[in-house]
């Protein structure tokens, strides 16, 4: 059984150069004398076969946060972050949040995620789960509701009022889209209605007819990758001019497959077992009017869950957390993807970029 001691070695603050050569001579001792450097950060764990030792190297016990890394979300994002920390020796905590497994999880069918022709988003988030889980990645199903800043690190109260702290933080709580509010769009969705062209848009191909809904870059980016795939594409706005740049309209103005319904919004979205249909109102002349369609995305925006940090680091106009190489205004905060601003919103780009926010965290602690 497992047991921990802890050893004092005169809580001296050591040189760059004494703790590289401190770590060193313990990994050549436990060549010798068969123990592993199981963890290496302001704590450095060395794991016997019948005990672990903690051998604290820093300024003093009293300011050490009680875990090395605290992750918030279990997208892919905050999964990848904790498979990749854990292989390094670094015990992750992931905070599920309220949606474990994160936005794909309700996703019925991934065609693009690497090493699989075809996925549901719940299996593949299951296997990144079990895959965290076996190599060691403590979860805890709660939210975050408040992060703050304290010696040495951070502290996070929980939505059960628990708190903890962390040497370290993820923010993986990626983002959700702006709903239209409308009936059936929560009855239709992933039965015909989408946030995602890129990964929808490739099942609509042939003589489909699909409308999107929007005004700005985003929907028009979706209506012409659209067009590539359905038979016609409908760009629903609620105004008589687009807010996307001039470049994207005119590429847009130029592709006879899509047609513009101005001054108008979707009131209803009707179906069965999927979208059959959606119901129109013109705001001119208060007109209603049914329109057929087989897939309906909608690309009004999106919300960053990064509100438990917004005082802590800097975001952009929308909210979304600026981060460079996930490196954030904030040392020893670092973000990965959907929350991240400028990210492409896609799993593999969510799990790539928390592949480096582990070596990042991996870096950060050594260095403490
Ligand atoms: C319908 C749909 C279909 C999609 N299809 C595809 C596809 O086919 N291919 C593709 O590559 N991408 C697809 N995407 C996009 C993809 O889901 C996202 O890019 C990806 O999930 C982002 O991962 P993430 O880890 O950054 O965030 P998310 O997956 O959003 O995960 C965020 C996590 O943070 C948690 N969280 C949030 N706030 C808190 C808090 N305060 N405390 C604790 N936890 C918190 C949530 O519970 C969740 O677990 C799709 C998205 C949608 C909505």
């Amino acid at each position: 059984m497992d047991f921990y001691c802890r050893y004092v070695l005169g809580f001296r603050t050591l040189d760059e150069e004494s703790k590289k050569n401190s770590i060193r001579k313990f990994q050549i001792l436990g060549f010798r004398f068969n123990f592993q450097l199981f963890q290496a950060s302001a704590r450095i764990r060395l794991r016997f076969l019948f005990a672990d030792l903690i051998m604290s190297i820093g300024p003093g016990e009293s300011s050490i946060p009680e875990n090395d890394v605290v992750i918030v979300g279990s997208g892919p994002a905050g999964l990848t972050c904790a498979i990749y920390l854990a292989r390094s020796g670094v015990v992750p905590v992931v905070l599920m949040g309220d949606v474990p497994g994160g936005q794909l999880i309700k996703t019925d069918v991934i065609e693009n995620y690497p090493g699989f022709q075809e996925v549901s988003g719940c299996d593949l988030m299951m296997k990144m789960m079990s895959q965290a889980e076996f190599l060691g990645t403590k979860f805890i199903y709660e939210q975050v509701n408040a992060v703050s800043k304290i010696d040495g690190g951070f502290r996070l109260v929980l939505n059960s009022g628990e708190t903890l702290s962390s040497m370290a933080i993820l923010i993986a709580t990626g983002a959700t889209h702006k709903k239209i509010g409308c009936p059936g769009e929560d009855d239709f969705t992933n039965k015909g209605v989408s946030w995602c062209a890129t990964c929808d848009g490739p099942l609509l191909k042939g003589n489909k007819v699909v409308a999107v809904v929007g005004g700005g870059n985003t929907a028009v980016t979706e209506a012409l990758f659209l067009s590539k795939f359905a038979g016609r594409v409908f760009l629903i706005h609620r105004r008589s001019g687009l807010r996307a740049d001039k470049i994207m309209q005119d590429k847009l103005f130029a592709n006879d497959k899509i047609e513009m319904i101005w001054n108008s919004e979707v009131t209803e979205i009707l179906g069965d077992q999927a979208l059959k249909s959606i119901r129109l109102k013109n705001f001119t002349d208060n007109s209603e009017k049914i329109l057929e369609v087989d897939g309906l995305f909608i690309a009004i925006g999106t919300v960053p869950a990064s509100s438990i940090v917004r005082d802590l680091v800097d975001t952009d106009d929308n909210g979304y957390i600026k981060a460079a190489n996930t490196l954030t205004s904030c040392d020893g905060l670092f973000a990965a993807g959907d929350v991240v601003s400028g990210s492409l919103k896609q799993a593999i780009f969510a799990a790539g970029s928390s592949a480096l926010a582990a070596k990042r965290i991996e870096e950060y602690l050594w260095m403490r």
